[in-house]
């Protein structure tokens, strides 16, 4: 019933001649048997989108403005992902949280932004390892769903993924366990069913995102409020990610 999603986060790696062989080989899998998503740089969109032509895989981006034009050096829009073939896009990275002052608030004008423009959104959302050692892993999640998903409609919410990725996790090598994982993504399933209704929850991709690879992809897709993987690392590894897919297609 709920879209299994496996994305690959490719963060900033990969220039376009890279970026169109590595699409080319993950786009070559003939077993994919759920959605795959592939979230380049912006400027590998156009090889990416043509090496995935006519394949299973989904094109994606890492970032959107809120406005639709203007002076925002060094932004892009929703348009200009749409037009360039863009279907999903992430908005709240804990990097761009951490390294670029995003907050609860330009991550909720940008998820705006994208659905007014038919994009679908990989929400990010996940809490430091200071704030699971002092146990506000609850609030922190439950602040940021709430403020990040402000003024949504339950039809904006069928274009919209949540991904759970604890910080702590993120390009760590620490995998949240599979308890720990299904713990926070339940939470958000508690939470959307408070804000959108039993329906809306029950029909919203939840992935878990941090250190997923190969060997640990299966067990945390097991649990019953995981729906799907945001990958970084492994994703830039095609047998690696293939071995993913393959996980969230047997799911
Ligand atoms: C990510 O970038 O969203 C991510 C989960 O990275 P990694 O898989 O490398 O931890």
């Amino acid at each position: 019933m709920r879209k299994i999603i496996i994305a690959g986060n490719w963060k900033m790696n990969k220039t376009p001649a890279e970026a169109r062989a590595l699409a080319a080989t993950i786009a070559a899998n003939d077993k994919i048997g759920c959605e795959v998503v592939i979230c380049t740089p912006f400027v590998d969109l156009f090889a990416a989108k043509e090496a995935i032509a006519g394949s299973k895989v989904r094109l994606g981006a890492q970032n959107v403005h809120w406005a639709e034009s203007g002076a925002f050096t060094g932004e892009i829009s929703a348009s200009m992902l749409k037009e360039v073939g863009v279907e999903y896009v992430i908005v709240g990275h804990s990097e761009r949280r951490q390294y670029f002052g995003e907050t609860d608030e330009t991550v909720n004008a940008r998820a705006k932004a994208a659905l007014a423009k038919g994009l679908k959104v990989i929400l990010c959302v996940g809490e430091s390892l200071e704030q699971r050692q002092s146990g506000v892993t609850e609030q922190v999640i439950t602040q940021q769903i709430k403020a990040d998903l402000a003024d949504l409609t339950v039809g904006n919410m069928k274009n919209v993924v949540i991904a759970y990725e604890p910080v702590w996790a993120i390009g760590t090598g620490l995998t949240a366990t599979p308890e720990q994982a299904q713990e926070v993504c339940k939470l958000i399933r508690d939470l959307l069913s408070g804000i959108f209704g039993a329906e809306t929850a029950a029909e919203t991709t939840i992935q878990y995102g941090g250190s997923m690879n190969a060997g640990n992809a299966a067990q945390l897709l097991s649990m019953p409020d995981i729906d799907g993987g945001l990958i970084g690392g492994a994703s830039l590894k095609p047998d690696d990610f293939a071995a993913i897919i393959a996980a969230g297609s047997a799911k």
